[in-house]
């Protein structure tokens, strides 16, 4: 069953130990923040650091291990079509459009999204760490280490294939940031096998 994450929204869901969550950009140029907790203790939690620290890369795909701060393995990346995705970046927040864009009311972004789909499982905003940005398109200058924000690579179809390694809460959504969506925001799909 295919599920849809409207436009500028999120949601959360739990997923087993061996099921595979599939993130599908139907559109194209869309990016998706993931999140996942260890279900029995939500202390855990996905880790940027530790993650690309062991991977030695910074851009993740196919075969690569997510792990937690606590240097366990809660995802791994079976497939992925893309092969660009970020996971430097916190998830986009009033913060960030505030800041960057200069908004006066700003969007509660990913980061409002992902606290309010996560509440009721008892995972409040502080908990919330860098998430992985699924078909997020940041390249980096080798030199002097500087980001830039692209359009994603994605086109429509394209999709990544998570497999739970523990039992695991799972936030997701369709990014809210204009800069990241190349100006258009649009839904993201996902499907459990
Ligand atoms: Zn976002």
């Amino acid at each position: 069953m295919r599920h849809q994450i409207q436009p500028r929204s999120g949601t959360a869901f739990t997923l087993d130990r061996g099921q595979r969550l599939t993130v599908i950009d139907p559109e194209g140029e869309q990016v998706a923040d993931l999140l996942a907790f260890r279900r029995d203790d939500i202390d855990e939690v996905i880790s940027s650091g530790r993650t690309l620290d062991y991977a030695s890369r910074i851009f993740l795909t196919t075969g690569d291990k997510i792990y937690s701060n606590r240097s366990n393995v809660l995802m791994e990346i079976v497939a992925d079509t893309v092969g660009r995705h970020d996971f430097l970046l916190t998830p986009c927040s009033a913060d960030t459009f505030r800041i960057i864009y200069g908004d006066t009311e700003p969007h509660r972004g990913c980061f409002g999204n992902l606290a309010q789909a996560l509440a009721p499982y008892g995972i409040g905003p502080d908990r919330i760490p860098v998430a992985f940005n699924v078909f997020m398109n940041v390249a980096v200058d080798g030199t002097s280490g500087a980001l830039e924000v692209r359009p994603p690579l994605s086109r429509a179809g394209d999709h990544v294939t998570f497999e739970a390694r523990e039992d695991l809460i799972i936030g997701l959504t369709a990014c809210s940031a204009l800069q990241s969506n190349n100006y258009a925001f649009k839904p993201i799909q996902y499907e459990i096998a």
